[in-house]
């Protein structure tokens, strides 16, 4: 049985990656973001512990479960919703003691994460979109079709063509163009196709398997 302050020092750490989830969020890391959402998953259930007991807290929500299930599927990242997957099935008492009802949300986040893969790959393969293939692919997904737009948007990777609706969209110039990029796990900086973005490759300096973060000029 874990002490209060083990139970309090494991919920202020939960909290540490929560609020740097947040702010990578805001930066527009989202792979940084989703890292850190997972590096919290070891605390949740002492933090939740913790907030019954001594501070008489309900979890109507995780919050970092819920936005690594939000952003996992925005940036064609599978492995978070394996990791809450795993989660979920080596501490049960998390999703017992949420009223939320989290294998749900797994399951939508999972339909999502299916979607957007079917609108990158009409994109990459076409260079641009127009309301057919939008209504094909992203039908009764009005809010991922935003969500999906707008992160792609602010990562560098497709633009916003104005003048012809809301739905119109092309993929930035050229996928093979370099950007500057952080590893996120030795933090070497380097160039890096846009393409590869997405994709977990192998860290020229400290060879391990990450998603390169964009450095984002603001
Ligand atoms: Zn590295």
């Amino acid at each position: 049985m874990a002490t209060k302050a083990e139970l309090g020092s494991a919920r202020d750490e939960y909290y540490r990656c929560l609020d740097r989830a947040r702010s990578s969020c805001s930066d527009c890391n989202y792979q940084q973001a989703l890292d850190w959402c997972i590096n919290s998953f070891p605390f949740i259930d002492e933090m939740m512990q913790f907030e019954r007991k001594h501070l008489n807290g309900n979890h109507s929500e995780i919050e970092s479960i819920s936005l690594a299930l939000y952003l996992g599927p925005l940036i064609l990242n599978q492995k978070c919703l394996v990791e809450v997957a795993s989660l979920l099935t080596a501490c049960k008492r998390i999703e017992k003691n949420t009223t939320a009802n989290i294998a749900a949300e797994l399951q939508i986040a999972r339909q999502r994460l299916w979607v957007a893969h079917r609108f990158w790959k009409m994109l990459t393969k076409n260079g641009a979109t127009n309301n057919d293939d939008i209504s094909t692919i992203l039908e009764d997904h009005e809010n991922l079709r935003i969500q999906l737009i707008s992160t792609w948007d602010k990562l560098g990777l497709v633009r916003i063509v104005d003048d012809a609706g809301p739905s119109r969209i092309e993929l930035v110039t050229n996928l093979n163009e370099l950007t500057s990029a952080k590893c996120p796990a030795c933090g070497a900086i380097g160039k890096a196709r846009k393409a590869k973005l997405l994709e977990e490759v192998s860290c020229p300096k400290c060879k391990s398997r990450v998603v390169f973060v964009q450095i984002v000029s603001t």
